[in-house]
């Protein structure tokens, strides 16, 4: 058990220095992993299970009162929806908590109105990549607002090419590249 623990933290480690690199991380942002006893691992305090962290662009999308639109292949992940948390209050307790919990329902991701976002996974390895696209998501969105009507993926394409992310290893090599800028 004690070495799962110690795999589980420094997969944690890695990720944080991964979210960081790229920005997507500051200094309040934070990483939680539940273990298989139920014990809770967590950079600082937070509800179970989650990442949360304060990109300025899902800032920014939330504001408009937009989720993502899947307008690229990194945002597939979120066909379902990233409903907004229509507070900029901090989550500093459990019932805040669980109406974050209550708003995200069985999504993997929820904006935080001025304050960032939350993404969830039941593997450390998809929840960074859900973590990284998220932001790329909201950063395309974005560049791609000013430009005129956003054509989006069509719920069947979507559901095409998550399927492919069930498949054994599917994160390795995206996972592996932003490791590999961290870790000499
Ligand atoms: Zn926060």
């Amino acid at each position: 058990m004690l070495d799962a623990i110690e795999a589980v933290k420094e997969k944690m480690v890695l990720a944080c220095k991964v979210l960081q690199k790229q920005r997507v991380l500051d200094g309040y942002g934070h990483l939680t992993a539940r273990l298989s006893d139920g014990r809770i691992l967590s950079t600082p305090h937070m509800p179970p299970g989650k990442v949360h962290y304060h990109p300025d662009e899902l800032v920014a999308v939330a504001a408009a009162g937009q989720g993502i639109k899947v307008i690229a292949n990194c945002g597939v992940h979120f066909y379902r929806g990233t409903p907004i948390y229509d507070s900029p209050v901090l989550i500093r307790n459990h019932q805040l908590g669980d109406k974050v919990a209550a708003t995200l329902g069985d999504r993997n991701a929820v904006l935080l109105r001025g304050h960032g976002g939350t993404v969830v996974s039941n593997n450390l390895d998809t929840l960074l990549r859900l973590g990284l696209d998220l932001v790329r998501s909201a950063r395309i969105q974005i560049m791609a607002a000013p430009l005129g009507a956003l054509k989006t993926h069509s719920q069947d394409e979507c559901e095409q090419m998550v399927k492919s992310h069930d498949r054994p290893n599917a994160n390795r090599r995206y996972i592996d590249y932003y490791i590999s800028e961290v870790v000499d």
